[in-house]
């Protein structure tokens, strides 16, 4: 099987490797790996920091697997990720969180977020006025971003045997596209009348969460809210270390962390490499490889809850080290 492995940035250097060495193991070498180059270092060797062939190689292969790749702050070039998303139409952002075993966190989690990938806030244009005073921000939804975005949402829910679907969105201060998107998504709905539904809007979502994370089944949401509510779920689940992802079209699925390049941090070898290791047991789901998949993620959990950590859970292995402790466990 070819997968596109695109190790990106910062720490994505650390955390890529022994992901793949963990997906190697898992398959007995079964994964033939064909790198790709996208972000900051790629743009400082090449002059693009989303060169043309990456998405090429992507679109051939159809899976690939994404380390974080860092984006300039407050100028500079667009975000890759929010390119790679649009280029390869990958639609569904969808961003789980499950239960770890970690000490002082819910037991019993298990909540899929489906973030709206490809437009919006993220696909805006900024203008700044004359006098440099004021800024205008346009940003467009369709309704058949929502309309695909929600089936997919649903097909999951009844493939993961999950019941209750909860819509979020602001629709009490952005009355027009609130109705649009929403809109969309009850028409939706009337397809699956075997999955309840419900609406809350984005800011007493982010409460409930925080209140009662086990009540929470399937999250469908717009690209910004779904940004938000996908790091506060990290921190359900224990940080940004542990955090999975995955970017995913009609042909595409591109695994990938929930968290950034960390530049601050990148070479120091203390990265935890969990949220890449746990995006890649949902890439081998996507392939149909249920039994694999399970297999890395009771080996991170056992690894977890018999003390082997890394310093943003307490711990003190390295990036390294815990691998090599989650590789003992399979
Ligand atoms: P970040 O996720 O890089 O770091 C935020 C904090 O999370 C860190 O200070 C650290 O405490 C923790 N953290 C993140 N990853 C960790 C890991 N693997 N192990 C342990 N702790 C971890 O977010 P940021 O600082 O907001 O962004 C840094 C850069 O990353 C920016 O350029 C941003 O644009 C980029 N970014 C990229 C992606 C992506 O490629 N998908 C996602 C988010 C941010």
């Amino acid at each position: 099987m070819d997968i596109v492995r695109i190790d990106g940035d910062g720490i994505g250097k650390e955390v890529m490797p022994p992901t793949v060495a963990l997906l190697d193991r898992v398959t007995r070498g079964g994964i033939n790996w064909i790198p790709a180059r996208m972000g900051l270092e790629c743009f400082e060797h090449c002059g693009d920091p989303l060169p043309q062939v990456t998405l090429d190689l992507v679109r051939t292969h159809k899976l690939a697997i994404k380390g974080p790749t860092t984006t300039p702050q407050g100028g500079g070039f667009q975000s890759v990720n929010v390119r790679l998303r649009r280029e390869l139409d990958l639609y569904v952002g969808l961003r789980p969180a499950m239960s770890l075993g970690l000490p002082g966190r819910h037991e019993r989690v298990n909540i899929h977020l489906f973030r709206e990938n490809t437009e919006g806030l993220y696909d805006s244009t900024e203008a700044l006025s004359l006098d440099g005073q004021s800024v205008t921000l346009t940003a467009h939804f369709t309704r058949r971003a929502m309309l695909r975005l929600a089936r997919a949402a649903f097909l999951y829910a009844r493939l993961f045997d999950l019941d209750t679907i909860t819509y979020v969105d602001k629709q009490n201060i952005h009355k027009v596209w609130g109705r649009l998107y929403h809109g969309a998504f009850l028409e939706v709905a009337v397809e699956f009348p075997d999955i309840s539904y419900n609406h809350r809007l984005v800011d007493a979502a982010n409460m409930f969460l925080a209140l009662s994370p086990e009540s929470w089944g399937l999250i469908v949401t717009a690209n910004m809210f779904g940004d938000i509510l996908a790091d506060h779920l990290a921190a359900i689940m224990g940080g940004l270390g542990v955090a999975p992802g995955a970017n995913i079209g009609d042909e595409i699925f591109v695994a990938e962390a929930v968290h950034g390049s960390w530049p601050e941090k990148a070479g120091n070898g203390i990265a935890n490499p969990t949220a890449l290791m746990l995006s890649g047991a949902m890439l081998l789901e996507h392939m149909g490889e249920m039994e694999l998949a399970g297999t890395i993620r009771n080996a991170i959990i056992r690894t977890l809850t018999e003390g082997d950590r890394t310093a943003d859970l307490g711990g003190t292995l390295s990036t390294t080290e815990f691998a090599e402790a989650v590789l003992r466990r399979l």
